[in-house]
């Protein structure tokens, strides 16, 4: 039983890529060092690989940035504006923008966190060069001989992935002629297949590239070198009667993600190629289960006669070695499975189902898995709790209309924004000295609370009428919960790449969800202490929390989300006893969680949606419920987005050119939108006239009293020096508006004073 991977992590163990990358960016390093920095890391990932004994190992998904770029430079789609630089300088260019040349997009790569850059293909195209990719491939074959297997970005899924400028009809031909190319240097290397990655497969919408895949397969067949086609992600669904029958040596499917055995079991699978087994699964760091794991590698092998096993995707997906982390306790630790014990139990699977006796391995595995059960227990009052729920759990007490004139009256054209401010350096060391023990826990709070001081006073004076606290206490929006609930752990070393340099640690779930004590209170009152306008309190909600973290597998996500939510709705109820009459809950991921397939939406929208309505239904009538979601498209979820109930949406929309707000207002939307008037993602600073004009255009789209004023995301990678003024532009626009409109609508008094005021001793209420 021979055993493959479809690529591996390629950062480093110790980051290596992010800090060459770097420093090379900051002119530290030179560009022939970086280049030895990747080689070094790739090189000790195929070692890794060889030592625990994989067959055919992945070679060449090592990346300076991103392996759609490496493809669309190799392939030489090089959008015009790009055309003049070489190099790495055009590479990076591509992927950051150089001066006023804008980078390539940037998008989630399918249902994962890893973000890709979108190919602009038009009929301008230069060159193909695949030296940098040969080179790699033979200096892999000269470390593990035989056993590199060269993965090449499928051209289909790179079609499917692009912004196509000019018919699809016109560019295949082209491309086909390329990785013809490819294909036939690859052969003369002596290679004894190359796998095509062809996850595009897995969509929905894959059926219309049937004939597409068919020609170029056929094409890319005469070469005469075996191609290894590689899905994952979910299952071929409607594809998979003519998948199977495309001219190619192997197929390998996931069987961690939709329902590809009952596909095998229908239609069969072809006697003559061999069936790749994604059984491990590469998108969650939990050890296999042999109960689950091994019947259905049985199923399998009744199906099949040719197969091999190996991780369900790329094990970029995960971190590197689980066995790092001694900090977590034993049982914890011994159930974690990274990229190193994944080929472990690769290789285990293969040789349990040739035969040979693992029992011993077999009981280990299983008495981990008891030792952990023990360790973390069900929460019986979670648990219990959940089984409780009723409808009314659900739902707001009063309609909209009718709980908006209980709601804090605003001006026309309220201005907000979507909670962080500036995260200095400054903020950052003092979190970074607080976790080290160098601040005491009194130190580390009087200089947050200074730093809230400062941005309280500074909207106040800006005239913002609805304020937020800044969230300087907040590293990141899901950890910063996810470290004050029980039932969730982090790891130290447990990087992976979200783009570029960009690399996360995401937590882990691996217990009941509870709150043992408020998250968010204490920073809410200090900054309503300093103020008269409203303070809102700021939240993450359960979807995104979820989708941001890696889920248990014991549990469904539905029930998962439930429990966070549980725990977010006492924030809630909290955060309005402490007098917060604002309180917003941010589902920035509730989008990207949609399944692959259009055919799942409604489920996971369905637990999604009641997600987020149980734990803001709790909130009284005279609480507005906000919520901010970035990567808006609300076109096709827009019956969900109703279904929230929030009284405020704030969303991205200044990229867009306000489409979401179309979208919206065609659905009818009746609740208030915040359509984010300028994009915080550029450090260009909007002209108050702009911003007029930009309100202006939304106020066609919808009645006054359901806009707000506020920027599309929150602010926390900008700097003060940007914030300040364009902050204040926005806020002169939101009263030039009410200029306008003064004649056709009644003026709203501002109606509030701060329930409760806080006193907070020796702190000063300035923060540098
Ligand atoms: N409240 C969060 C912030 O302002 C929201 C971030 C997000 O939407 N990704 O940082
Ligand atoms: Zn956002």
């Amino acid at each position: 039983m021979k055993t493959a991977t479809v690529g591996y992590p390629c950062i480093g163990k110790n980051r290596e890529v992010k800090k060459a990358l770097e420093a090379f960016w900051s002119g530290k390093l030179e560009a022939e060092s970086l280049l030895q920095t990747i080689r070094e890391v790739e090189e000790a990932s195929w070692k890794t690989q060889l030592v625990a004994g994989i067959d055919r190992i992945g070679i060449g998904d090592a990346t300076l940035y991103d392996r759609v770029l490496d493809w669309t430079v190799r392939l030489g789609l090089i959008p015009q504006r790009f055309q003049q630089l070489t190099g790495l300088a055009r590479y990076f260019a591509m992927a950051r923008g150089k001066e006023e040349i804008p980078a390539l997009e940037m998008t989630k790569w399918f249902d994962t966190n890893y973000h890709y850059l979108v190919p602009e293909i038009n009929s301008d195209l230069l060159p193909a060069d695949f030296g940098d990719y040969l080179e790699t491939v033979s200096r892999a074959q000269k470390l593990v001989g035989k056993k590199a297997i060269p993965i090449v970005l499928g051209p289909m899924t790179l079609l499917r992935l692009s912004r196509l400028e000019v018919p699809m009809s016109e560019v295949i031909s082209q491309l086909g002629e390329r990785y013809l190319a490819l294909l036939t240097a690859l052969k003369d290397l002596g290679v004894e297949e190359v796998q095509m990655h062809e996850p595009a497969l897995v969509l929905g919408n894959a059926e219309d590239l049937k004939e597409a895949f068919e020609s170029t397969y056929d094409l890319l067949s005469r070469v005469g070198i075996p191609l290894h086609l590689v899905t994952y992600f979910d299952d071929l669904g409607k594809t998979y009667p003519w998948v199977i029958k495309l001219p190619v040596a192997a197929i390998s499917l996931d069987f961690t993600r939709g329902n590809n055995l009952e596909l095998i079991k229908q239609h069969g699978f072809p006697r003559d190629k061999r069936l790749g087994v994604g059984i491990v699964d590469a998108r969650n760091i939990w050890q296999i289960r042999t109960d689950k794991v091994l019947p259905l590698l049985s199923d399998i092998q009744t199906l099949a006669t040719n197969i091999s096993l190996q991780p369900s995707a790329s094990l970029q997906f995960v971190p590197h070695d689980a066995t790092r982390e001694k900090q977590l306790p034993k049982p914890l630790r011994n159930v974690l499975s990274f990229a190193e014990q994944k080929l472990q139990e690769v290789r285990f699977l293969a040789r349990t189902i040739s035969g040979e006796n693992t029992r011993i391995e077999q009981d280990l595995i299983d008495s981990n898995w008891e030792a952990f059960y023990q360790f973390s227990p069900a929460n019986q009052s979670v648990r219990d709790r959940l089984k409780a729920l009723t409808a009314k759990d659900f739902a707001r007490s009063l309609p909209y209309q009718e709980r908006i004139r209980q709601q804090v009256k605003l001006p026309p054209f309220p201005t907000t924004t979507i909670g962080s401010f500036p995260q200095t350096q400054q903020v950052r060391k003092l979190r970074s000295r607080w976790r080290k023990g160098e601040l005491t826990q009194e130190q580390y709070q009087a200089a947050i609370d200074a730093h809230i001081a400062y941005c309280v006073d500074l909207q106040e004076g800006m005239g913002m009428d609805v304020l937020v606290h800044g969230e300087f206490e907040r590293s990141d929006m899901v950890e910063y919960f996810a470290e004050q609930l029980e039932g969730y752990t982090f790891t130290v070393h447990g990087w992976v790449q979200s783009y570029g340099s960009r690399y996360v640690r995401p937590p882990i779930i691996f217990g009941d969800i509870s709150r043992p004590q408020p998250m968010t209170v204490r920073e809410f009152k200090i900054a309503q202490s300093y103020t008269s306008k409203p303070v809102k309190g700021m939240l993450t909600g359960p979807v995104t929390m979820l989708n941001w973290s890696y889920p248990r597998t014991d549990l469904s996500r539905k029930e998962q989300a439930f429990q966070i939510a549980l725990a977010i709705r006492e924030e809630v109820a909290d955060l309005e006893a402490a007098g917060a009459l604002f309180v917003q809950v941010d589902e920035p991921a509730m989008r990207e969680g949609l399944p692959l397939k259009q055919t799942r939406w409604n489920e996971y929208l369905s637990w999604a949606t009641d997600a987020f309505r149980l734990c803001t239904a709790v909130a009284k009538p005279q609480t507005q419920v906000h919520t901010h979601m970035c990567y808006s498209e609300f076109g096709d979820i827009m019956e969900s987005i109703k279904q929230l109930d929030a009284d405020v949406i704030s969303i991205e929309d200044s990229r867009s050119n306000n489409e979401t707000l179309r979208q919206l207002t065609e659905a009818g939307y009746p609740r208030q939108v915040g359509p984010g008037v300028y994009d915080v993602h550029s450090p260009a600073i909007p002209t108050a006239e702009s911003l007029t004009e930009g309100l202006r255009k939304c106020y066609q789209h919808l009645p006054t009293e359901q806009i707000w004023v506020n920027p599309d995301c929150g602010l926390k990678t900008r700097r003060w020096e940007e914030v300040i003024p364009a902050i204040r532009n926005m806020v002169k626009a939101a009263i030039a508006l009410r200029q306008e409109i003064e004649s056709t609508t009644v003026k709203f008094p501002v109606e509030f004073t701060a329930k409760e005021s806080v006193t907070v001793e020796n702190q000063s209420k300035t923060a540098q």
